[in-house]
């Protein structure tokens, strides 16, 4: 079975839902949102608390309700919203293989936006020793858990990580019943001050014990290599994300070597014509409002794509991150040309600055540079305006961002 629309999108959550939104009724054509969960909404579905939306809405929401509006908005524009709708595989340059309980089928469009997302890296890739007890959780598969399907999850967590999806984790086990007894972050510091005690600095999660269920977790001291161990009977494992970019490997698109997202253009065009990128799929992770706008971004290009404008990413001037920063988004840009979302490059660091001077180089010259006002610092997206690198000479070499 076979279907063809005008632009598919693929995954509906703050990203995807938006980009829709601003499409459909737009592009002389249907546009369909293909989610493979049993509801769209991506990860503020299941995160109950508030914090979402600004950006976008101009209004505080939460998760759930920002989800549903989100949903709502797309489908009133006008975009077919299907659920467990998983794609699954590449049937040609711009067909999409959807696997569903209705059975399998191929979606051929005129343009694509992948918009899958970001998780948090789960426990077999984060090298940690020890028994595989139950009671070990990411924080989305926790908010899962306790929002979505109303389980228990247990009575005394240690949470790993002390950043603002930890915070996140920390809500999700207090409305459980759950109390959080120990924080831990392999950093000299907590990226947020959280109003929970102790956090332990400079500490890593050696091992989980337990049958059956967790009872201790062992934390080394990363100073001193000193191993303790802590009673607990849940560990929710925060931060430390990962895009879903499964589909954009099997596409062969090229992917950046630092977020291990497509590499894309300011107006997010992927290597591949027609094919399209947005939100945390490209940095892993912002918030759900900056993914949001990422969608409302892409619009601009699908549209003028499907008007027989320009084809993929590049060739452009490449923006490189250079250490203490670990990456970049997008990697490339067009001087001259429309900047990215909202105006802003958006980089990882590994290291805390305060008032970062932020300098970029073209050829052993510098093209701008610019003390913020915002700290730079691990587990939180650094945001730097394009004004920084729009001098840069379209001619010339990558232009390199040290801090
Ligand atoms: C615990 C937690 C707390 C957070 N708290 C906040 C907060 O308070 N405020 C805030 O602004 N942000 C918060 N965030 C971040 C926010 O949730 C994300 O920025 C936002 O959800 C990203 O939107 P997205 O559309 O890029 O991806 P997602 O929301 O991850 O959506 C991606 C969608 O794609 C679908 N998908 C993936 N692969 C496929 C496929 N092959 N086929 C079909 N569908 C697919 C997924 O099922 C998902 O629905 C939080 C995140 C977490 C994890």
């Amino acid at each position: 079975m076979s279907e063809h629309v005008r632009v598919a999108v693929v995954g509906g959550g703050p990203a995807g839902l938006t980009a829709a939104a601003a499409l459909a009724g737009r592009v002389g054509g249907p546009v369909l949102v293909l989610e493979r969960e049993a509801a769209a909404g991506g990860i503020p579905r299941h995160s109950d608390h508030g914090g979402y939306g600004l950006r976008d809405l101009h209004r505080v929401h939460s998760g759930p309700a920002y989800a549903r509006s989100l949903v709502a908005r797309s489908r009133a524009a006008g975009a077919r919203v299907e659920t467990e709708a998983m794609v699954t595989g590449w049937a040609g340059e711009r067909a999409l293989e959807v696997t569903s309980p209705r059975g399998r089928r191929t979606v051929t469009a005129d343009a694509i936006v992948l918009a899958t997302g970001a998780r948090e890296r789960a426990r077999p890739a984060r090298w940690i020793a020890g028994d595989r007890p139950a009671g070990v959780y990411t924080t989305g598969q926790l908010q899962q858990l306790v929002h979505l399907h109303h389980r228990p999850v247990g009575r005394r967590a240690v949470v790993v990580g002390a950043e603002l999806v930890s915070w996140s984790a920390v809500l999700t086990l207090r409305a459980a019943g759950c109390r959080t007894v120990l924080l831990t972050t392999e950093l000299d510091r907590p990226e947020l001050r959280l109003p929970i005690r102790p956090v332990r600095t400079r500490t890593r999660v050696a091992a989980v014990h337990g049958t059956g269920r967790v009872s201790t977790v062992e934390l080394e001291d990363l100073r001193t290599g000193r191993r303790t161990r802590v009673e607990c009977d849940t560990v929710v494992l925060t931060g430390d994300w990962v895009p879903d970019h499964e589909l954009a490997r099997a596409a062969g698109l090229t992917l950046d070597p630092g977020t291990l997202g497509p590499r894309v253009d300011a107006a997010l065009r992927t290597s591949r014509p027609g094919v399209f990128a947005a939100g945390n799929l490209l940095h892993p992770v912002d918030t759900a409002d900056v993914a949001a706008l990422d969608g409302r971004h892409v619009a601009a290009a699908v549209q003028q794509w499907l008007a027989g404008g320009a084809a993929a990413a590049g060739p452009g001037l490449e923006v490189v991150a250079e250490p203490p920063l670990l990456w970049v988004a997008p990697q490339l840009i067009h001087p001259g040309g429309p900047p990215p979302a909202r105006g802003r490059l958006l980089l990882w660091t590994a290291e805390r600055r305060r008032l970062p001077l932020v300098t970029a180089a073209q050829d052993g010259r510098v093209v701008g540079s610019a003390r913020l006002p915002w700290p730079a610092a691990p587990g939180r997206m650094f945001r730097v305006p394009y004004s920084l690198v729009r001098g840069a000479d379209p001619g010339g070499g990558p232009v390199h961002l040290t801090l």
